[in-house]
């Protein structure tokens, strides 16, 4: 139950999320959508690594799973802000066989809402929302610098 559903037809907005407790800034290809397997569940989600988060080695393996309180097979991380330090989601490291088969976004890293401060992403112009299936361009230029933190568009 760790995977985030495809919402509907990718025409949702695009996010800027940032850690609602100390503001510093996550990512500005967020999007909010339900989980899989708990579709009353809303959970955001993104594709490319945030920023100022660092992946939180689990004790045991035994404690990673009940932190997340999984019921599939899907193997994930916790993620912590390098802001101030809150456990604030995860990266799933592995879907499981269930939740490939299921319609996915595809979104490996995944927030919870209570420590996620959402703002909607505009075109230059500052007043038109950019949506997800306007996002294609910027896609391939991110998979091209995987490596770097710091893309200038
Ligand atoms: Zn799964
Ligand atoms: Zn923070």
């Amino acid at each position: 139950m760790v995977c985030i559903m495809i919402p509907e037809r990718f025409s949702t907005r695009v996010l800027h999320l940032n850690c609602r407790h100390c503001q510093t800034i996550f990512t500005e290809r967020g999007m909010k959508a339900k989980l899989v397997a708990q579709p009353g569940t809303f959970r955001y989600s993104t594709d490319v690594r945030p920023y100022n988060c660092a992946l939180i080695e689990p004790a045991c393996s035994e404690n990673a799973s009940n932190i997340l309180n999984k019921t599939c097979a899907c193997f994930a991380q916790e993620v912590g802000c390098l802001g101030c330090g809150t456990i604030v989601g995860y990266f799933i490291v592995h879907p499981c066989s269930t939740c490939n088969t299921r319609s996915t976004n595809g979104h490996l890293w995944v927030f919870y809402l209570d420590n996620i401060e959402e703002i909607f992403r505009l075109k230059a112009n500052g007043r038109d929302y950019i949506h997800w299936d306007q996002l294609d361009d910027e896609v391939n230029c991110k998979n091209q610098c995987l490596d770097s933190d710091m893309v200038i568009r």
